[in-house]
Formats: C-alpha cells, structure tokens, sequence
C-alpha cells in the first residue's frame, strides 16, 4: 500500500510538468495559427477589414476558429486572381482580333475580296494562281505574277485606291 502512494506521489510532478508542456504546445500552435492565418488573408484579400475579420476569427476561438476560417476564404490568392485576370484578357483579345471592312466595320474573313455588307473591295484574286492577295501588293507573293498586269485584267475587283484590309483594333482607334 505504502509502496503505491510513493508511486502516486512521484507520479503527480511528472503529470504536472506533462501538463505544462501539453499546455504551452497548444498554445503555441494557436499563435501559429493565428499567424498563419494573418499571411493567409493576405495573401488573398486587400481589404483591411476581411483581414482583421479572419485573423480575429482564428485569435478569439481557438483551433475552432481555423476551420471556419478555411470555409470563409476568398477562395483565389491575389495571384491567381491576377493571372485569370491577364488570361480572360487574352482570351477576350483573340475573339476580338478578328478582320473588319475599313469601310462599315463590319466583321469580315481574312481571304473576302470584296465586303459582303457594302461591297468594298478588300483584296484582289491573283489572275494565275487564283491566290487571295493584298490590294497594296504590287505582284503575287504566291506565283510571282505581276499585280499591275493583274490590275488591268480585272479592273472590276481592283482599284489601288482603296484601303487594304485593316485589323479590328486599328479600326477602334480611329
Ligand atoms: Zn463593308
Ligand atoms: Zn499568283
């Protein structure tokens, strides 16, 4: 009996210190989230007050708060915002770089000799190789073949004057 009471008596230090030590690590590991959670919204938000939000929301509930703090996130960083950003960018540039008539602005296709809207002429079909080519071109990248002899043979689609095919954001600066 008296040898069980020793055993109790050196065990209840022990459990002591074991409690501390259990203690300070979760109190550490709250700090940690807590910091954490401050370079988390950071990450992911400008707002002062969503910043102050989350990291309070961590600091009054501990370990309860972390969690809650993962489902009410914004759930992009600044960063990947950002690079979505610049791809719809992108994304939206190449739908708009299409071809228009520099007359009516109307969408057109790249090989059109003539707008369909308003019957400008676009570009002009090479008379030996029957290649789409620029108005402006003096012969046929193609063939070789001379544009001004061109010219003459088919004057109907030709006329030098016009202006050649334009990109869509040229025509927006205007
Ligand atoms: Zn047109
Ligand atoms: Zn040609």
């Amino acid at each position: 009996m008296e040898a069980l009471q020793d055993l109790l008596a050196n065990l209840v230090p022990i459990l002591q210190v074991l409690a501390i030590l259990v203690g300070a690590y979760l109190v550490l590991l709250w700090a940690a989230s807590v910091l954490w959670a401050y370079r988390d919204i950071r990450r992911r938000s400008d707002d002062v007050s969503v910043q102050v939000l989350a990291v309070s929301l961590v600091l009054l509930l501990p370990f309860a708060g972390l969690p809650l703090h993962l489902i009410l996130r914004p759930p992009q960083t600044l960063a990947e915002k950002y690079e979505r950003e610049l791809e719809q960018e992108y994304l939206r540039r190449d739908i708009e770089e299409k071809y228009v008539c520099p007359e009516c602005q109307r969408p057109v296709e790249p090989d059109f000799i003539l707008c369909p809207h308003c019957q400008t002429a676009l570009r002009r079909r090479c008379t030996s190789c029957e290649r789409v080519v620029d108005l402006t071109w003096s012969v046929c990248p193609y063939c070789g073949a001379d544009g001004a002899h061109a010219a003459r043979q088919a004057p109907t689609v030709v006329a030098a004057s016009y202006p050649a095919l334009q990109r869509a954001d040229d025509a927006m600066t205007r």
